[in-house]
């Protein structure tokens, strides 16, 4: 008796690399490749290599592996790591110490565990702590002071603002003794320049005008400013100014003893004489000026020579204000 034909099994396909690398694509070659848990694990008869069948998913062709050593699998490519800076701390390195720490992510210890007050920055060192000396009011200071050591104060004199802007404190200039004082309001451009009073044009006008009634400021004249230092733009000086720089103009006075005064200019007329009122009404008489000493000085007002040039009509008036003032010689 024949036994019956048993048709043969058809062999059980293989994995190919290609068919690795499509499980792969689809994620499905460690399930492959991983092996399966001991209890799960099909007991395999060591007899001559006999495929099994192994279920997939539905949408998955029915694959068998053979009972033989994997394939090998090249290793999957690590995470390309950050690029460092030397010496410097990654930040997740940073994190996770601080979270082993104190266990709070993202607190650095020295903060989390700081008691009190967060510390106060270092005080910067003081550049500008510059210690001044203490300043002597103008007033004390030339009280004593002889013309040479008034000239010297004068020049370096810092009582008001004009100090910054000025390349010569002008003093004055003449005779010494005098017989007349002349004064003008402040120094212009020329005479910060020069550190001398009534130069330039303003200065030969005024020149010409004492010589025609017989004087000079080489023998009989000492000219001089009620502000010593020029003002910016030969503004009007401010108040502050004049009450810091007037004691200069009164040592003057005192120390030179003039016979009379010739104030030129609104701005010094209205200072010396204490008003505010107009040149046109103080020209043409005589006022007095009393001194600290208790003496009476004669002053005569008249235009500023620069105001002259401006409008040399005016120059018949000046000639008045000077024949009264050399009237009373
Ligand atoms: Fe001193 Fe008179 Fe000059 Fe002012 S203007 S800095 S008070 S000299």
């Amino acid at each position: 008796m024949s036994l019956p034909t048993v048709a043969a099994k058809p062999a059980a396909p293989r994995i190919n690399p290609l068919q690795r690398i499509w499980l792969r694509e689809i994620g499905m070659e460690r399930l492959w490749m991983r092996p399966a848990p001991a209890a799960a694990r099909p007991v395999v008869v060591p007899q001559a290599p006999v495929s099994k069948p192994v279920s997939v998913p539905d949408a998955m062709p029915a694959v068998v592996v053979q009972d033989t050593a994997p394939l090998p699998v090249a290793p999957a490519p690590a995470p390309a790591a950050p690029p460092t800076v030397a010496g410097a701390v990654p930040v997740a390195e940073t994190a996770v110490a601080s979270r082993r720490a104190n266990g709070r992510p993202g607190i650095p210890a020295s903060i989390l565990n700081r008691t009190g007050p967060p510390p106060r920055p270092e005080p910067k060192a003081a550049e500008d702590d510059v210690v001044e000396a203490p300043r002597i009011p103008v007033a004390e200071a030339v009280k004593n002071a002889n013309l040479d050591e008034l000239r010297e104060q004068v020049v370096a004199c810092t009582a008001c603002g004009l100090c910054d802007g000025r390349r010569h404190a002008v003093f004055g200039q003449g005779a010494t003794p005098t017989r007349w004082l002349v004064v003008g309001e402040a120094p212009g451009e020329q005479e910060d320049r020069q550190g001398h009073p009534f130069v330039g044009r303003s200065g030969q006008l005024l020149d010409a005008m004492l010589a025609a009634v017989g004087m000079s400021r080489e023998t009989d004249v000492f000219i001089t400013n009620v502000i010593k230092c020029r003002p910016p733009g030969n503004r009007n000086p401010k108040p502050e100014e004049i009450a810091a720089c007037s004691p200069y103009l009164m040592r003057q006075i005192a120390l030179l003893k003039p016979e009379r005064i010739l104030v030129l200019g609104r701005f010094a007329a209205q200072t010396l004489l204490g008003t505010d009122a107009t040149i046109g009404s103080l020209r043409g008489r005589v006022h007095s000026l009393k001194t600290d000493e208790g003496a009476e000085i004669p002053v005569i007002v008249s235009y500023h020579p620069a105001y002259l040039l401006r409008s040399p009509s005016e120059k018949a008036r000046a000639w008045q204000d000077l024949k009264l003032a050399s009237r009373m010689v």
